[in-house]
């Protein structure tokens, strides 16, 4: 559905209306097209002493082609950073005569103790103001439960405080993300660092990603636009709004998809699949057999390597009016089906070993919500689902992970009253709803070879909602 509102807030006439009101300003987001370079302008690195990512951070920067400037306040980072060629010019703390950067990178992992957060507070205030509409920051830390003593670990956590204030503070669509990256797993940082400085993920902010050492080879694509190139990606209620996004952003990625919904949506389906060269199979997966005609398709067809866990329902009631039968449906299709169906997949072996699992969960799922009991017990079923077999998916070289999308503009939302919908659109820090495809980015990212390092994430979606922050 149209955002009105955006639109005219950014005409010349509803512009001066909205800032003499002090209404919200959404600016239109700028998302990713093939060919663009991952970081469409400057990327302002700095960091702590004592820093532990540096070698990574360069072979990172390199290899997406990104020109980089070091913040000079801290020496002992920047003699590190000279060393290893991580960056290509300095950024001078009085700032560079106008000069404009797209992405701040600051580089926490050095941090052990709480009196040295002042590193953080010099280069953000040194920079903030310097960051482009859509523009981007990212904080690398180390994972707290992974640190060696309590002073690291509180630091660390800290950071969680910064990276959420700051996606509040930014504005003009900058987003602000942490990533704890463990001892080790460094090299595993490229897909991530690709995702979220990219305009990839122009709806996700505040988020905190953890990457850890990889289940299985951490495979870098031979080609970053097409990273699922020979890759069979199932995809679920594929007939329309985020589930046909989804489809066609992993066929523009290079994937083979199979769709999947409904014999009821069977139009849209074969519609779907036929614009994306892929295949249709139409089925109810909350039937007692979905598992076992899956495992077949799946085997027929040479293994799967992607299953994308996007159909979901909504029977809204509240508990005291809801019917049992409603109650068991929606936990049925929205999770326990899932669980069948991930269980028959991985045992089979038709999720091929370094297969990726990725569910899409609702920040009602993580706040809760009026009249949706059912459907917030199934999502917050679909975090612990994603947590709980990670390590053991882990153990075949499968990574099992979570999107948890807030307001999109779909036909789910289109539907809902204009004065509910007026505030789930307008309450987050981007002041506007999501797209379809901001959902199926971040699912190529968890989807993409390269990305075996992350397991048991669930990131949302939701371009930093109030609800649930
Ligand atoms: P949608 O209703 O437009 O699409 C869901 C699709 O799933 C439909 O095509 C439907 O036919 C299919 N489906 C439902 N039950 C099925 C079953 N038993 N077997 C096979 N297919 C089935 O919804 P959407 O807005 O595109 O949502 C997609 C996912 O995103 C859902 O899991 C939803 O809960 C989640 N989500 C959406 C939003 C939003 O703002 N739209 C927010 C949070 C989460």
């Amino acid at each position: 559905m149209k955002d009105g509102y955006l639109d005219f807030a950014n005409s010349p006439m509803g512009a001066k209306l909205v800032n003499a009101l002090g209404l919200p300003k959404p600016l239109p987001l700028e998302r990713y097209k093939p060919g663009q370079p991952v970081v469409q302008g400057t990327v302002l690195i700095g960091g702590s002493a004592d820093s532990q990512i540096l070698e990574a951070l360069a072979t990172v920067m390199k290899s997406i082609g990104a020109q980089t400037l070091a913040h000079e306040r801290v020496p002992q980072w920047i003699a590190t950073a000279n060393k290893v060629g991580l960056t290509t010019g300095r950024w001078g703390t009085q700032g560079q005569a106008g000069e404009k950067v797209k992405a701040l990178v600051f580089d926490a992992t050095g941090l052990s103790d709480s009196t040295q957060s002042d590193a953080l507070y010099w280069f953000f205030h040194d920079t903030a103001r310097s960051v482009l509409p859509s523009g981007r920051v990212v904080i690398i830390g180390r994972p707290p439960e992974e640190c060696s003593s309590p002073r690291k670990a509180t630091v660390q956590r800290s950071l969680e405080g910064l990276s959420r204030s700051l996606g509040k503070e930014l504005k003009k669509g900058a987003t602000a993300q942490l990533v704890y990256v463990s001892e080790g797993a460094e090299a595993n940082l490229e897909s991530t660092l690709r995702f979220l400085l990219s305009a990839r993920s122009t709806y996700v902010s505040a988020q905190v990603v953890r990457v850890g050492k990889p289940v299985s080879d951490v495979v870098a694509p031979a080609d970053w636009a097409k990273p699922l190139a020979g890759k069979k990606v199932l995809v679920t209620g594929a007939s329309r709004g985020i589930g046909a996004a989804i489809a066609e952003v992993m066929a523009r990625d290079g994937a083979d998809v199979i769709a999947l919904d409904v014999p009821q949506a069977q139009e849209g389906l074969n519609e779907v699949a036929k614009k994306l060269g892929g295949k249709a199979i139409a089925l109810d997966i909350g039937a007692a057999d979905a598992p076992q005609k899956l495992v077949d398709a799946a085997r027929a067809d040479g293994g799967w390597d992607v299953i994308v866990h996007n159909a979901g329902i909504t029977r809204d009631k509240t508990i005291a009016n809801m019917k049992e039968h409603l109650w068991q449906l929606v936990v049925n299709v929205n999770l326990s089906t899932q669980e069948r169906i991930n269980d028959a997949l991985v045992e089979s072996g038709a999720l091929k070993a370094g297969g990726r699992i990725v569910c899409v969960s609702s920040i009602s799922g993580l706040a809760g919500n009026m009249g949706q009991t059912n459907y917030a017990v199934s999502k917050a079923g679909v975090v612990g689902m994603v947590q709980f077999n990670a390590p053991i998916y882990a153990q075949k070289g499968i990574t099992i992970n979570a999107v948890a999308p807030g307001f999109i503009e779909t036909a789910m939302t289109a539907a809902i009253p204009f004065a509910i919908r007026e505030a789930g659109r307008r309450m987050n820090s981007m002041s506007q709803g999501g797209q379809p495809v901001d959902v199926a980015e971040a699912i190529g990212w968890f989807a993409s070879p390269a990305s075996s390092g992350l397991t048991g994430n669930t990131i949302r979606v939701c371009g930093q909602s109030l609800i649930g922050a």
